[in-house]
């Protein structure tokens, strides 16, 4: 006699989504646009993982020129999105970026077609006035600036770069699948005779395929498929700053130059103008469980975030404002790295600085479960994203 293992708290639909971050939930987005049912699995509350806080930086601008390519198809649908949503979801005030690696990318920009300008320092001041003048020594008590390295620090603008609303982008998405959204975590996912099973503490799920993007809890649920995802993960703070005069041009600020005496710095403006989020590259490491050895590494990203604004930008009052602290899920061959895993009917994407390229992510997703293949760019074996 077989026992009936059907539960009143059976979920069904064509594809299973797991995860309600920007990636998830574009995936969501572009598999209802193609006629799946979608059940959108998420343990937490939308867009508060990874993908939490008010604004990320769109860039054109990449070591690698397939992710400029990937970057120009995203930036037409976050305009599409922005039509539908009735509110530019990008800003218009552009993206700035210094430092020794802008010749060449500007370059890479240039042979694809993207709009950039190249800056000097009174171009950059006008563009970016929140930053510090070339012969202004106050520089906040530190002895870190040289006006005069200004100078020879290249500069330039991606005109068609700007600050990501990602409140309005999340809260747009969660609205449209909050009825099909299951708000438990996913225990398990296995193969089935129809596809696949999905296991939540109250519910099964029987779909005909899954799309894990869970962020930090990807590579665990893509081992139980027998998918190996070498995420390296680490915890990492952004501090916001508010500015003191809003009625500025305030476009996303990527500083590589070390002329106030950080490298790697980034800032996106939020979208009600008040404040920018502004970081420091790089993360503490984290154990694949999650243990931090270095909590207080935090603190000193965090520190170093104001240290630099006290430097750099006299436009940002120095005093923190508030944070975002997160995982950080990178690929073994870049910070920009992306790439999708297929077991069967589950597939499982994973990589980092992705907010911007979630539109077009969240595309090749949903063509991968409907083609059954994964887009050679997209392999493993592809290194999207490397910068060599
Ligand atoms: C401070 C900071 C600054 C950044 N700046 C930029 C930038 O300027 N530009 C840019 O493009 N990118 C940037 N990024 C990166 C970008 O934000 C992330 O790459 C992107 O948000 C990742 O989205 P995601 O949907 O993959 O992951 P997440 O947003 O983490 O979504 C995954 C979701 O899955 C859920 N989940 C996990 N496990 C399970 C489970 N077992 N069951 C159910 N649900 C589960 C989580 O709760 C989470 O909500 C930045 C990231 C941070 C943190």
């Amino acid at each position: 006699m077989s026992v009936s293992t059907a539960v009143s708290s059976d979920v069904t639909s064509d594809v299973a989504v797991i995860g309600a971050g920007i990636i998830g939930l574009s995936a969501a987005h572009h598999l209802a646009r193609q006629g799946f049912t979608v059940t959108v699995y998420e343990s937490g509350r939308p867009g508060y993982g990874q993908s939490a806080g008010e604004s990320r930086i769109f860039r054109h601008a990449h070591d690698d020129p397939r992710l400029v390519a990937l970057a120009v198809r995203a930036r037409e649908q976050w305009r599409e999105w922005s039509d539908e949503v009735g509110t530019p979801l990008i800003s218009a005030d552009g993206a700035v970026a210094l430092g020794p690696a802008v010749p060449e990318r500007s370059t890479i920009l240039q042979q694809q077609g993207v709009a950039v300008e190249k800056l000097d320092p009174s171009a950059l001041r006008d563009v970016l006035p929140i930053l510090r003048e070339p012969d202004d020594t106050g520089c906040g008590g530190s002895a870190m600036f040289d006006g005069s390295a200004m100078f020879d620090t290249a500069a330039m603008l991606d005109v068609d770069g700007g600050s990501i609303d990602t409140r309005s982008a999340i809260t747009w998405l969660a609205d449209r699948f909050a009825d099909v959204t299951v708000g438990e975590q996913v225990i398990a996912l296995h193969h089935s005779e129809n596809g696949v099973t999905v296991r939540t503490p109250t519910t099964v799920g029987n779909h005909g395929a899954a799309v894990i993007c869970a962020g930090r809890g990807t590579a665990a649920l893509a081992r139980g498929v027998g998918l190996s995802v070498p995420v390296q993960l680490g915890a990492h703070v952004r501090v916001s700053f508010a500015v003191r005069d809003t009625g500025i041009r305030m476009p996303t600020v990527q500083d590589g130059s070390g002329v106030f005496g950080a490298r790697g710095v980034y800032a996106a403006v939020y979208p009600d103008r008040s404040g920018y989020g502004l970081g420091m590259a790089g993360s503490v490491d984290a154990h694949d469980d999650g243990a931090i050895d270095d909590g207080a590494g935090l603190a000193d990203l965090a520190g170093a975030a104001a240290e630099y604004v006290a430097a750099a930008l006299p436009g940002l009052d120095p005093t923190p404002r508030d944070v975002v602290h997160c995982w950080v899920t990178s690929l073994p061959w870049g910070d920009d790295g992306m790439a999708i895993w297929r077991s069967g009917p589950i597939v499982a994407f994973a990589g980092h600085n992705l907010f911007k390229h979630a539109p077009l992510i969240g595309q090749t997703l949903a063509d991968t479960v409907r083609s059954g293949q994964v887009p050679a760019a997209f392999a493993p074996e592809a290194r999207l994203g490397a910068a060599d």
